[in-house]
């Protein structure tokens, strides 16, 4: 459904920041996109996503295509109106708006009826929420905001969802019941997630592919069972020796 094939990009005509990516995601599917920091994986998703500027980085070769069709070249907002959403690093929550609010600004391209569904649908998913809908965003826990991100994202019924390090900064109890949403999530509405993750054990546990980037290339691929029981990626990844 999603397919990148050999992409390279570069930043400021020097860097290569990722070399050669093939990675596909299928329909209903969960990837984890595995790495140290700085491997590219932010990259990869930007590129994807199609907030990269050509003063910013630039794709220099390969292809990326959803549903058939090539993607690259095309502008952010037409990319999530064929599907697919991302959210990024560090929320990015509108911090003086209330939780309703940042909801609604994910789909803000929407029909009133359909935003109102939409509510529905993040409120029965993170029924959390529903007491804290005029709260101010910038009050809330780490977790809160996650979940508000991740429920903004939904607001446009994307077929296609990117997550950029969901659980970074968050407390054990709270990563686990991220990655529980993300399960379940798949399950209830069929939407296909491409997981960039810190937590490899975690990560892999939800997933059924992986992909392992290292210095801007594929390392190492394969079902996320197989990833998990690999000497390797236990022992550098996994932090078992
Ligand atoms: P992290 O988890 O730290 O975000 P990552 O795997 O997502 O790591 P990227 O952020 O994609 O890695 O970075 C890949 C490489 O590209 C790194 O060497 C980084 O320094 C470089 N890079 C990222 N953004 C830029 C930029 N705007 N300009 C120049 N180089 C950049």
């Amino acid at each position: 459904m999603l397919a990148l094939t050999n992409v390279q990009i570069v930043y400021d005509n020097t860097i290569e920041a990722v070399r050669e990516v093939s990675l596909t995601l299928g329909k209903g599917r969960i990837v984890a996109l595995l790495g140290a920091n700085g491997a590219g994986k932010s990259t990869t998703l930007k590129a994807i996503s199609g907030v990269l500027y050509p003063e910013d980085g630039e794709i220099k070769a390969g292809q990326i295509s959803f549903e058939g069709r090539p993607l690259a070249g095309m502008a952010p907002d037409r990319i999530v109106k064929q599907g697919i959403v991302m959210v990024p690093e560090g929320r990015r929550l509108f911090d003086q708006l209330t939780v309703e609010e940042n909801l609604l600004m994910g789909g803000y391209t929407r029909s009133a009826a359909d935003s109102r569904r939409g509510l529905e649908r993040a409120y029965a998913l993170f029924p959390r929420l529903t007491q804290k809908r005029t709260t101010v965003s910038g009050y809330l826990s780490g977790g809160e905001q996650q979940m508000v991100a991740i429920g903004r994202a939904l607001m446009s019924e994307p077929k296609v969802l990117m997550l950029d390090e969901p659980t970074l900064g968050l407390a054990p109890q709270i990563c686990e019941e991220i990655f529980g949403i993300i399960t379940r999530l798949r399950h209830d509405s069929g939407v296909s997630i491409l997981l960039v993750e810190q937590n490899a054990q975690a990560a892999l546990a939800v997933a059924d592919e992986g992909y392992i980037m290292e210095n801007g290339r594929i390392v190492l691929d394969g079902p996320a069972d197989k990833l998990l029981r690999n000497e390797d990626v236990r022992e550098f990844y996994l932090g078992f020796s």
